[in-house]
């Protein structure tokens, strides 16, 4: 049986590549296309009730029933795990809730850079996220007259050079409400970049049509942020998606997180890196799994993280290696994993 079976509808279906249908056919918590894939209803059912369980067709559709541990099951598919307790592990652990009292629907943590929350959604809720205890109740900027006020706050700060669009997934917006969120910052001249992070490359390419690249690349300010986390999340329509941004003049990075049985070898991290430089991605960061509730059981030891980008950097050149990094709560920049180990200043369970 092939995986596209498994799928509320099928590769086959005649809108199979219209991102809306996509949406609108998303597998959420109790459907029953996900007892193909060995969880249990009452786990899903527990979990989902915590932390929303939802699938494009198409994520699905990369999905393998015959193995309960393979690397894109673990990260779409609900676990028991996510519920247990962890020590040291919190909601919220950058402090993101407080950020949002600058102005609605922005977090600023770094002097130069502000993250603006423009949608509480994605294409997958990604079983690892660092907001998934934040996402259902985001404060994100919602009206015209938020994103007037954001771009305000932003304008009134000048040291601020670099904004970051965020969420949940900002490209799950229409066409225009996307370019409105662009165009209110990059229009600021103090801008010279406007990050956009999505996962809708990896889980919904679909979304990336000709027309969204061409208004993107308009801006000539805009970078894309992904998160390719497995090499078989590059798929034909993923490498498509890219290549619509790239030949749009949009410079494309990969921010990887490190997952325990994802992609903890250095035989999976190298199939990553070089994939995503042959579809011409920069592998950028390789992210430590953050101290979030329910995603300890995602979490690698900070010394296998180092043997890990040590291998790495011995099989590929310096454009396709990614820096391995921790975000640090309070730390004012990323900070490279070796120099944690030196400092022993890892987040908990991460050594
Ligand atoms: S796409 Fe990003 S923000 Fe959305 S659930 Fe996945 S990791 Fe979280």
């Amino acid at each position: 049986m092939s995986r596209s079976e498994h799928t509320p509808h099928g590769r086959q279906h005649p809108r199979w590549h219209d991102w809306r249908w996509q949406m609108r056919h998303e597998v959420t918590g109790r459907h029953p296309a996900l007892s193909a894939f060995g969880v249990t209803e009452e786990v899903i059912a527990r979990v989902h009730s915590r932390y929303p369980v939802c699938v494009s067709p198409y994520a699905l559709s990369l999905l393998d029933p015959s193995n309960p541990g393979d690397p894109l099951n673990l990260q779409a598919l609900p676990s028991a795990r996510e519920l247990r307790d962890e020590p040291g592990a919190a909601d919220d652990p950058f402090g993101e809730r407080r950020g949002t009292a600058c102005c609605r629907g922005l977090i600023r943590r770094f002097p130069d850079r502000v993250l603006v929350m423009a949608h509480d959604r994605c294409a997958m809720a990604c079983r690892h996220c660092t907001r998934k205890n934040l996402l259902p109740d985001a404060e994100v900027i919602r009206t015209t007259a938020q994103l007037a006020a954001a771009a305000d706050w932003v304008r009134a700060r000048p040291e601020v050079r670099e904004v970051l669009i965020s969420g949940g997934d900002p490209l799950l917006l229409s066409d225009r409400r996307v370019t409105a969120f662009v165009k209110a910052f990059a229009d600021l001249p103090q801008i010279d970049a406007v990050r956009v992070g999505t996962r809708v490359p990896v889980t919904l390419p679909m979304r990336v049509t000709p027309a969204l690249a061409a208004s993107l690349g308009k801006f000539r300010k805009v970078w894309v942020n992904t998160q390719f986390n497995h090499a078989r999340e590059i798929t034909p329509e993923a490498a498509a998606a890219c290549a619509l941004l790239v030949e749009a003049g949009i410079p494309l990075s990969n921010q990887s997180v490190l997952l325990k049985n994802v992609n903890d070898s250095a035989d999976a991290l190298f199939e990553l890196c070089a994939g995503l430089q042959r579809i011409r991605v920069r592998p950028y960061y390789i992210f430590m799994c953050d101290p979030v509730k329910g995603t300890a059981h995602f979490r690698v030891p900070l010394v296998k993280a180092r043997r890990l980008e040590r291998e790495l950097a011995a099989r590929v050149g310096g454009l396709a290696l990614p820096r391995f990094v921790i975000d640090r709560p309070g730390a004012y920049r990323k900070v490279p994993i070796g120099e944690s180990l030196r400092s022993g200043s890892a987040p908990c369970r991460s050594r």
